[in-house]
């Protein structure tokens, strides 16, 4: 169980950030509105990730922790589940056998909750304790069992540089979600949640997204398009200000990728790219995520006409705009 677990945790916590995205992945699950992660030296030191999610029962904080104990069934309102198949179950047991673990939670507004302390897979701690509902975890000193895993690790800015990914995909994904980041106590990202998309842009680019942002709108009979593009003048100069979100996930894809990458080069110099924030919503049945449990990568099943299509409404937003 212990070695299970240890190997596990090479595959689903690879750095600070894949711990991050699995506690925040837990948290949506939970139906949070709010979602507060702290993070102190790259991750390294510590990751805490606060939420006023449905909580865990008493009975069941232990057996979280459990490889395999996943309270989480296939639900047809969202096949993307599938995605974490490999991981079901996994992702706080791996957590929990290379770190120092407190969790906190409560399942009820009656203000009692439960405290558990595992660390390196060891259980310390289950008590009863004071706790709001919603869940608080705490993972310090991640990777001190393995001095190996650790050699691995980047500079603290560079794990941080993953984190922030992490955490603007999610805000990005999940306007409707308040999503608050800091780092060594600095706020690096503060989103106010109800759904409001341009705001979540404003406070990741830090532009004024009312006169810069354009909406787009499209839908045919397989497809729904929403979203934002950057007026020409907010053009960039690498594709990371691109992101495509399908179904309420943040993804990757190459053909998409390029459809995007056409449509504006038509219009626009070879060597800018777009400030987009592209939002597709189609039948699960349309998108493949098993190509890689642990990536963004997906497949679509009508590819190329997805792609022409994105490719026209992008294009036909940005015509008026260059016009
Ligand atoms: P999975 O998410 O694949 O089910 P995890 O190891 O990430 O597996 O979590 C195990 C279980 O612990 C979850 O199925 C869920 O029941 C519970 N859990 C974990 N984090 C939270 C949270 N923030 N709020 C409520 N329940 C949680
Ligand atoms: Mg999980």
């Amino acid at each position: 169980e212990h070695i299970a677990n240890q190997i596990a945790a090479g595959e689903v916590v690879e750095r600070p950030a894949s711990v991050v995205k699995e506690l925040v992945e837990n948290a949506i699950d939970a139906g949070a509105t709010s979602i507060e992660v702290q993070a102190e030296e790259g991750g390294l030191s510590l990751i805490r990730v606060i939420d006023n999610g449905f909580g865990i029962e008493p009975d069941d904080c232990e057996a979280a922790f459990y490889r395999h104990a996943t309270s989480k069934l296939l639900q047809g309102r969202d096949l993307f589940q599938i995605r974490s198949l490999g991981f079901r179950g996994e992702a706080l047991p791996s957590i929990a056998a290379v770190a120092k673990v407190r969790l906190v939670t409560a399942n009820s507004e009656l203000g009692l909750g439960r405290a558990i302390e595992i660390e390196g897979g060891n259980l310390k701690l289950n008590e009863e304790i004071a706790a709001p509902r919603g869940t608080d975890i705490t993972v310090k000193e991640l990777f001190y069992n393995t001095p190996a895993r650790l050699k691995y690790m980047k500079t603290i800015q560079t794990e941080l540089g993953h984190i922030s990914d992490v955490m603007y995909r999610q805000a990005l994904s999940h306007p409707e979600i308040s999503f608050t980041f800091r780092h060594n106590g600095n706020t690096l990202l503060q989103s106010q949640g109800g759904g409001d998309l341009l705001q979540v842009i404003a406070a990741i680019y830090g532009i004024n997204t009312s006169k810069g942002m354009v909406a787009i709108e499209a839908e045919n009979l397989d497809y729904r398009i929403t979203g934002y593009i950057g007026r020409p003048e907010l053009t960039r100069s690498n594709r990371s200000g691109i992101s495509t979100i399908v179904n309420g996930r943040y993804i990757r894809n190459q053909g998409l990728q390029q459809a995007i990458l056409r449509a504006y080069h038509t219009l626009l110099p070879i060597n800018r790219y777009p400030l987009l924030v592209l939002m597709l919503d189609m039948h699960p049945s349309l998108v493949d995520v098993n190509v890689h449990p642990a990536k963004l990568e997906v497949r679509f099943s009508k590819e190329p006409e997805l792609n022409s299509f994105v490719e026209e409404s992008i294009r036909s937003v940005l015509s008026e705009q260059v016009l």
